[in-house]
Order: C-alpha cells, then structure tokens, then sequence
C-alpha cells in the first residue's frame, strides 16, 4: 500500500514560521487530515495535495491550533467543487456544535456532503475501509488519539496533545509515531502544568509501545533549535526526529 505522510504544520500555538497542527496521511486511497490548524487549506494547496482528495479530517480536540483550519477549508470546498466530494470529519463531543454554530454565523451551509461523527473515548472506525482505532488523551480538554491500521496490528499513530499514554492502552504497534513533544526534559514541570509531554517522555513511550520511528510535534517556539530536543529523544529511542513543516515521509511497511 502506498503509504505516505506530509507534516503541514508542527508547531505548538505561536505566529512563527511553523505554523500550526496539521499532518496528510496517505494510506492507499484514503486521505486523512489529522488535526486542522490555522491556514491548512493553503497548505494543502501549496504542496500539491489539493482540497478535494481529503477524505477525513480527525480533529484531536478544540483547542484554537488544531482546529481553526478546519472551516476555511470546508467552505472553500463547497464552493470551488459542486458537489463538493465527500468529507468525514470525526472529533470529540463539541466538534459538531462548533461547526454547525460557525457556519450558522457565516450564513454557509455545507449541504449532504459533510458528515460529522462524534467520538468519547476508545472506538473503532473505518474510514473508506482504512481502520482508525481512537483512544482518550491526558489533556486539559477531552482529547483524542488516533491510531490508522495500515495492515496487521501495525499503524501510524497519532498522540498530541497528551501527557504520556502508558502503551498498553493502545490496542495497535505504533510503527510510526508521531507524538506530543512540546517541552525539553528540562522543562517538565511545565510539561505536567498544561498537559503536554517533553521529548524525552515521548521517547520512552515510543520505546515501549514498540515505535520504528518517532515524529517530535506540537513543538514550542522557545526551541529555536529543535535538535535539542532530537538529541534528548535519541537517549532512549535511537529514530527519533523532529517534525518539520512540509517534511515528507514515504513509509514501506
Ligand atoms: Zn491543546
């Protein structure tokens, strides 16, 4: 299966350069969007990937940065594609009353196309036949973590923004995985404060929930240099690295 996977954006909330949330995952003919930050449309755009391939969007929770993309790139849809193709959008409880209240404000209606799934907690889905298993997050909101089986029970998986998960809540092998990496090891009582994980905890998950290939996200900007944070993973997982903006990884599994 061809199987790819395009950062869009990988920042912690910041006006820097990075941009916010937002990862493509290619998974034969499916074409998830994980998380939906500010800006994703012209993203999604610049690097070929178009609006119209987008199957799903899995939004992890409504904090502004991994959310704020979403109904720019729903509305602009509608009106460049008629009909416009069909859209999943699958979130924790509230996603559904922040868009239908969004567009009720922006007198826009998405039509038939638009379906809406809300999820609390542990559910498995199938998206265009690709499985997608759902976990609950340690945020300071109901946030969810997503885990995209790409064939027997390996699978990229998705955790931001969460303190650390311990694996055995995930029923699938994390082959790649992309996780919450906001702080330095340095900075974990911050980490504890707003519920995020620092490089080092994301390492010594990936190392026990049996990850090939770690993805450093949802990194702060007080990182000018995000190999520090590499560095500080490679201790305990050898194949860790910092996410980019437009870093792309095609996967062989
Ligand atoms: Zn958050």
């Amino acid at each position: 299966m061809r199987t790819s996977l395009l950062f869009l954006g990988t920042s912690a909330p910041d006006a820097g350069p990075d941009d916010m949330p937002a990862v493509a995952l290619r998974a034969g003919s499916t074409l998830l969007l994980l998380d939906s930050g500010e800006g994703v449309q012209h993203k999604l755009v610049s690097s070929g990937l178009g609006l119209n391939k987008v199957t799903a969007v899995l939004v992890t929770h409504l904090h502004g940065d991994h959310v704020l993309g979403l109904v720019p790139l729903i509305q602009t849809r509608s009106l460049l594609f008629k009909p416009a193709p069909p859209l999943v959008v699958v979130g924790p409880p509230g996603i559904r009353r922040y868009l239908s209240e969004s567009f009720s404000s922006l007198y826009f209606d998405p039509g038939d196309s638009l379906e809406i799934q809300e999820v609390r907690g542990s559910e498995e889905l199938r998206l265009r036949g690709t499985p997608v298993s759902t976990v609950p997050l340690d945020h300071t909101v109901e946030t969810l973590g997503y885990a995209v089986g790409l064939g027997g029970d390996t699978g990229v998986c998705y955790l931001t923004d969460t303190r650390p998960l311990s694996p055995e809540r995930l029923g699938l092998r994390c082959q790649v995985l992309v996780h919450d990496s906001t702080f330095s090891w340095m900075d974990l009582e911050r980490a504890r404060e707003f519920k995020h994980s620092t490089a080092l905890e994301a390492a010594s998950f990936a190392s026990s929930a049996g990850g090939r290939l770690l993805l450093l996200f949802h990194i702060s900007s007080r990182y000018k240099d995000r190999g520090v944070l590499e560095r500080e993973a490679r201790r305990l997982h050898p194949h860790s690295y910092a996410a980019e903006k437009f870093m792309l990884l095609s996967l062989v599994l």
